[in-house]
């Protein structure tokens, strides 16, 4: 089994809607649908959406990576792919993550400005902005919230309600429930 990587770049086709829950509707499904297939192909990585363009990045086993990429270059919700690496990889470099997402953020705006890139065009992208962007995704912290949010609804949990302390407290007064009712037992 040998693992590979691979970045592409792409143009959405469809209109972008107003965001919800930090999220493009569009871009939310498209989320959903990769973070349950990924996940169970065991593929990593992370997805930029910005300026109607995509940049995507993927590691894992090569049949696996292929697979996805073909379903991918065949989805009419994007357009223009081009690919921007292809190439074998010697050891995974993210873990726990079947595809982070992180929008057009602080950071890549900052990582556009170091470039002198007056906008998100990952189609262009030197090997050297690949590499940059890619370390983004890796560290970016902010998709976090947005990553557990989505894994939630796509594996369908339900919503945490409760904070931990309020679950020592509830777990406290069953504790000390169960006891007055043995005690209360054991004195009739
Ligand atoms: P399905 O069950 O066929 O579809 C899943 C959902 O996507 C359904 O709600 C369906 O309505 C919707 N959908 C599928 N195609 C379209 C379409 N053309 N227009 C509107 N809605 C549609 N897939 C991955 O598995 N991993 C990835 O990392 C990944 N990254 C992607 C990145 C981009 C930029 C895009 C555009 C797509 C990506 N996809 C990814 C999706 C991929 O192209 C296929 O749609 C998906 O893999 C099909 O998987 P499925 O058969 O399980 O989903």
């Amino acid at each position: 089994m040998s693992l590979m990587r691979l970045a592409y770049a792409s143009e959405a086709t469809f209109e972008a809607k107003p965001v919800e829950k930090g999220v493009e509707p569009h871009v939310a499904r498209i989320l959903m649908t990769s973070r349950k297939n990924n996940a169970k192909d065991q593929l990593v990585g992370g997805l930029y959406y910005g300026n109607n363009r995509f940049f995507q990045y993927l590691e894992g086993e090569e049949d696996a990576i292929r697979r996805t990429y073909d379903r991918i270059l065949k989805d009419d919700r994007h357009r223009n792919i081009v690919t921007l690496i292809e190439e074998p990889l010697k050891n995974r470099t993210f873990s726990n993550w079947s595809m982070k997402y992180v929008p057009l953020s602080r950071d890549v705006r900052k990582f556009l400005d170091e470039q002198g890139l007056e906008s998100f065009e990952p189609a262009s992208f030197t090997s050297d902005q690949c590499e940059k962007m890619i370390e983004l995704i890796r560290n970016s912290s902010h998709d976090q919230k947005l990553g557990n949010r989505d894994d939630r609804k796509s594996v369908g949990e339900a919503p945490q309600v409760l904070s931990s302390g309020m679950k020592v407290g509830l777990i406290g007064a069953g504790l000390v429930l169960v006891v007055a009712l043995v005690v209360g037992g054991s004195m009739l």
